[in-house]
């Protein structure tokens, strides 16, 4: 095994030559990247290791009878079989939404009829009466709870502070983590963790355009705790370290374990703020640093929480859009009518159809996967404590996205 983790890695690192959105981390040692780089291998010489490593491993059993070197192994087969999946797409290859989406996630997202969303939309009407289509009403009344952008610095700093600290009581992180922020312009993604090794992260958070009060806790949970930053360390304290499985060293971005770390970062925000601690937090400290009206939190809330029944809408113009049923600009309509994106979100959300495709499953269909695992674990809304650990236990392990149903 330790010979094929080896090998894993030198190919990931490959393709990173390719496709330069592949690698999302790499903190592994650095004569492999150096083999890696100094090869340049074709497409076409890197899909036949893939294809030989992926038989080798076949035949290969577990290190152990324990249930992590299990997991590990199953892991580390349907790694590869994405890894193969995504050099046949750079190759050239085309897959439907839904065929992709199995090969990279392991998984296929549910569908939706129109109908679906416009019962929602519906509901939401009756909140915002008056002429014009309803998401101009919507983006109406949602601008007076933007963060300014002079106190956006202020106010994410303070989520974070207490992200880290309801984690922190949970699940023991190595002393040294930390991460970094940044503010970065011209992104098709709205915030982003850079995992750097050694307990280290770089979240950036793009400010292209307005950021709404709750994107704060949001981005907080997601990117750093118990999110992005918290897997990523709890992978690198665990299996890298404790027990030198060298593959977790490196990131696949278009892999199975993206489904993991996307389900998680969003399932994590409830896990860190369940019930009506959010609410409580954001009146009386968030809504305060932002200048805005701590009056109004709770029917801002209200109405996010029927806007988020409209996150699948994201997908199913996604699974369109990229099946070549519709084109950009009915894409970036769709999902101004069914996901009540204003204009320039909704092109920017088809900006990262372009480059990320079928990813955008991770995010909904990943969290509701990641509730239902936990959930039925007993790691329920009523058993914090247990959800915690349960939480804890998926973010140190390698479990594929198949499993979890
Ligand atoms: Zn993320």
């Amino acid at each position: 095994m330790a010979r094929i983790s080896r090998e894993y890695v030198r190919l990931a690192l490959a393709i990173g030559q390719h496709d330069k959105d592949y690698v999302d981390a790499y903190y592994g040692p650095a004569d492999i990247r150096k083999e890696a780089e100094g090869a340049n291998l074709t497409l076409e010489t890197i899909g036949r290791s893939v294809g030989q490593l992926s038989e080798w491993i076949k035949g290969v059993a577990a290190d152990g009878n324990e249930a992590l070197a299990r997991l590990r192994h199953q892991y580390l087969e349907k790694q590869l079989s994405a890894m193969g999946a995504r050099v046949r797409m750079l190759k050239g290859e085309r897959l439907s939404f839904d065929e992709e989406s199995k090969a990279l996630y392991d998984v296929v997202a549910p569908t939706y009829p129109d109908a679906h969303f416009q019962e929602v939309l519906d509901r939401l009407e009756k909140h915002f009466p008056g002429n014009g289509s309803l998401v101009e009403r919507y983006d109406a009344w949602r601008r007076s709870f933007v963060i300014p952008r002079d106190k956006l610095d202020t106010v994410f700093r303070a989520a974070v502070a207490a992200c880290r600290e309801r984690t922190l009581a949970r699940i023991a992180l190595p002393s040294t983590e930390h991460f970094t922020v940044e503010y970065v312009t011209n992104k098709s993604w709205s915030g982003y963790n850079w995992y750097q090794g050694d307990f280290r992260s770089l979240i950036q958070v793009n400010t292209d355009l307005p950021i709404y009060i709750d994107r704060a806790i949001d981005l907080a949970c997601h990117e750093g705790y118990p999110g992005h930053h918290v897997y990523n360390a709890l992978l690198e304290q665990h299996l890298v370290k404790e027990r030198g499985w060298l593959e977790f060293t490196v990131y696949p971005l278009f892999s199975p374990q993206s489904l993991i770390a996307e389900g998680t970062a969003n399932y994590g925000i409830e896990v860190a703020f369940p019930g009506h601690e959010r609410i409580d937090f954001e009146r009386t400290q968030l809504f305060p640093l932002a200048g805005l009206d701590p009056d109004g939190a709770a029917e801002y809330y209200e109405i996010m929480e029927l806007v988020d029944e409209l996150s699948y809408a994201g997908n199913e113009a996604a699974r369109r859009y990229i099946d070549g049923r519709i084109d950009r600009d009915a894409a970036t309509a769709w999902l101004e009518r069914y996901a009540l994106m204003p204009h320039d979100r909704a092109a920017q959300r088809v900006r990262f159809f372009d480059q990320y495709r079928s990813y955008v499953i991770n995010y909904n269909y990943g969290k509701d996967l990641v509730r239902t695992y936990i959930e039925s674990r007993g790691g329920t809304a009523d058993h914090p404590e247990r959800r915690w650990q349960e939480f804890e236990m998926l973010l140190s392990s390698p479990r594929l996205p198949s499993s979890l149903r």
